[in-house]
């Protein structure tokens, strides 16, 4: 404990020497999370660092996240505490295999998920995250074809709640295998008066998406959600319930935990853990603020074609 604390106070002193911001996403360890100056899903945490006059972001999750705030802000300098903490989904597609899909289907718009490189992202018309991908979706044209990628499972719940003919890449989350619906119809029989709140930030739930969608109940009391990090929260919070099945990476029951003493929270699964999400330490971000390391620079040119695809999602929504 006695280390603990000391390595927070010199993360705490470096932060304050070299006007930095820290940014951890829900599914990080919760010591990191505790040191964080902000704490939310990838792309709001790259909106709020966006906002502050920090000249540096040190961004506590996977590297598709520390990019994606480079692109929102160029003018900062982003580090990631681990550079092997990247995404198994973000990987299912490079920037090569985008451009070869798009030849093979020219005149489709692409519109890509989050969890993608920024070079993907350069490749794409529209950014879209879980929440808003019906919405961008449906804004598209109805003559015109869509490439959807990478997370298939959010790609055919997409194309079943549109009714549109969808291209879907057939990338996935490791993560995914975490959390099925046997667990949720087991979770749901052990706990018949706990509310079930699926939490489809990354790949590990968009599996349940499309089953909710695809004539498979996923639990018999009608009490089940689909909430952001936001939703969740505030839900939780509010709500005269006392006990919630919480179906996403573990890393979320932590803030819901500490926000809500008197309820309790059951995940869905134990083992539904991202392995790269809990690389970064409370070592490693002290490390990474000593040394300036690992620097995430997304070239000016993809910076700026990436940001597009963000922007037209941000106007499709706003
Ligand atoms: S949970 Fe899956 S989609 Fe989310 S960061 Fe981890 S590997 Fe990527």
């Amino acid at each position: 404990m006695k280390d603990r604390n000391r390595i927070e106070e010199e993360i705490k002193r470096l932060k304050k020497q070299k006007n930095a911001v820290i940014l951890a996403h829900n599914y990080q360890l919760p010591e990191v999370q505790d040191i964080a100056d902000f704490t939310g899903d990838s792309l709001s945490l790259s909106q709020e660092a966006a906002k502050t006059q920090a000249d540096m972001i040190v961004f506590c999750g996977v590297h598709f996240m520390a990019e994606t705030a480079s692109i929102i802000s160029p003018d900062k300098k982003v580090l990631i505490p681990d550079e092997k903490a990247g995404c198994s989904l973000a990987d299912t597609i490079n920037a090569e295999q985008l451009k070869k899909w798009k030849e093979e289907n020219p005149d489709s718009v692409v519109v890509s998920y989050v969890n993608t490189t920024a070079e993907v992202k350069a490749l794409s018309d529209y950014c879209c995250t879980s929440a808003n991908a019906v919405q961008i979706v449906n804004s598209v044209p109805v003559e015109k074809g869509i490439l959807f990628l990478p997370d298939m499972f959010l790609g055919a719940y997409v194309a079943k709640v549109t009714g549109r003919k969808i291209h879907i890449w057939p990338g996935e989350c490791h993560v995914h295998a975490g959390i099925r619906k046997q667990d949720l119809d087991e979770m749901q029989n052990s706990h018949p008066d706990a509310e079930m709140i699926i939490h489809p930030e990354c790949g590990c739930t968009t599996n349940l998406m499309y089953q909710a969608t695809n004539g498979s109940s996923i639990n018999g009391n009608g009490h089940v959600k689909f909430l952001s990090t936001g939703g969740m929260i505030k839900h939780v919070k509010e709500s005269p319930l006392r006990e919630f099945i919480i179906a996403t990476e573990t890393g979320m029951l932590y803030p819901l935990r500490k926000g809500n003493p008197d309820k309790i929270f059951h995940p869905a699964r134990e083992n539904a853990v991202c392995k790269y999400m809990k690389m970064i330490t409370l070592s490693k971000v002290l490390r990474s603020l000593e040394e300036d390391i690992f620097e995430v620079r997304v070239p000016i040119h993809t910076a700026l074609k990436a940001k597009r695809s963000i922007d037209r999602m941000l106007e499709v929504t706003n």
